[in-house]
């Protein structure tokens, strides 16, 4: 289900028209905004849920995971490398209260 006025809800599904990295039924992939890296992409899930702490049903956690290495293969790092974070809440710096996974590659990181 999506929530009234969140970004990721309406990339996520069309509303806001986005170029998508990956796609499946149940997730989106596409580049963040504001790159950190050459190779920025953010997967969210198209339903909403808020965060990781929001009792995501393991399967669409899986379908989440299991995107990934499938984003590395369309952005080119999958044999170089990446990393994969999720922010999640107010210490953590999560500013976009729709749960998303950074995969960040292209280049050496610290
Ligand atoms: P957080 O700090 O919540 O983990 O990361 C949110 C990320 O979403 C940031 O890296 C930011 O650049 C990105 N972002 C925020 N608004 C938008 C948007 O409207 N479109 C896209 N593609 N990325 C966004
Ligand atoms: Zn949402």
């Amino acid at each position: 289900m999506q929530k009234e006025d969140c970004i990721f809800c309406k990339l996520a599904n069309g509303e806001i028209p986005t170029t998508l990295v990956y796609e499946t039924d149940k997730v989106a992939a596409f580049n963040d905004a504001n790159p950190k890296m050459p190779i920025h992409v953010l997967v969210v899930p198209k339903d909403h849920y808020a965060s990781l702490s929001d009792d995501i049903p393991a399967e669409l956690l899986g379908a989440l995971m299991k995107a990934v290495p499938e984003v590395a293969k369309a952005t080119g790092i999958y044999e170089s490398g990446y990393r994969v974070v999720i922010n999640t809440g107010d210490d953590a710096n999560q500013t976009v209260k729709h749960v998303h996974v950074h995969v960040i590659g292209g280049a050496q990181m610290q």
